[in-house]
């Protein structure tokens, strides 16, 4: 569970959901860059329920991907990890990740929601996104593949900001597994074991 807020001045708080299906290097690089570049006091990862986007395909259970992200953000004293999606009934939807974050740390906080250049296109077709740039501040990240360019948000509540290039994705973990592939140094070393251990992606 995350720590609340210790009070004095606002509390800079990343927030980097994901399906997480495995987490890898490439979110971690990119939340870890975020941190740094708007001096964050924290980033919350928050692993999806049941993602709308990727209804139709099969996705891991939710608390093998919780504890997953659990595993690969120990090692970080300011990163957490947040069960908010995992624990709602339904389909994940960010408005309600950033709601239940926003309740759990109060007015003390300004938070930040990190996307990958790719979801960050999609953000226009979110729910009530109005709400969402009241909620928090947006960060769009490089991600090898997708052009990041300003899809015509709102002026001040997006900021586009290049990441090292990863060209990692969680798909490209899954199948790699499927296909007795490695996946050491793509992912973090307990992941692999995690991932050995539970036997996830054996198709
Ligand atoms: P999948 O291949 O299953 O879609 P994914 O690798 O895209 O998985 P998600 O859990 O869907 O991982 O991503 C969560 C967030 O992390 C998204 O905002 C995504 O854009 C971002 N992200 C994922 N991989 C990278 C990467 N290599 N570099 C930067 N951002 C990334
Ligand atoms: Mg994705």
């Amino acid at each position: 569970m995350m720590n609340a807020p210790s009070g004095e001045g606002k509390r800079r708080v990343g927030v980097m959901g994901g399906t997480f299906d495995p987490i890898h290097h490439g979110h971690l690089v990119a939340a870890s860059e975020v941190a740094h570049h708007f001096d964050l006091d924290e980033v919350v990862f928050v692993p999806t329920g049941r993602p709308y986007q990727k209804d139709d395909k099969q996705v891991s259970a939710a608390e093998d991907r919780y504890l997953m992200t659990v595993i690969a953000t120990a090692s970080n004293p300011r990163f957490s990890v947040s069960r908010v999606d995992v624990d709602r009934p339904g389909p994940t939807f960010t408005i309600d990740t950033l709601r239940d974050v926003a309740d759990i740390y109060g007015s003390q906080a300004e938070l930040y929601f990190i996307t990958g250049a790719d979801a960050l296109a999609a953000i226009l077709s979110w729910r009530d996104v109005d709400e969402l740039f009241e909620l928090a501040h947006f960060v769009g990240c490089t991600r090898p593949g997708h052009t990041l360019r300003d899809p015509g948000l709102p002026h001040g509540k997006v900021s586009l900001i290049e990441v090292p290039a990863l060209a990692i994705s969680s798909s490209q973990c899954r199948e790699r597994v499927e296909n007795g592939e490695p996946i050491w140094y793509l992912v973090p070393d307990g992941i692999v074991q995690y991932i050995g251990k539970r036997g996830l992606y054996q198709g």
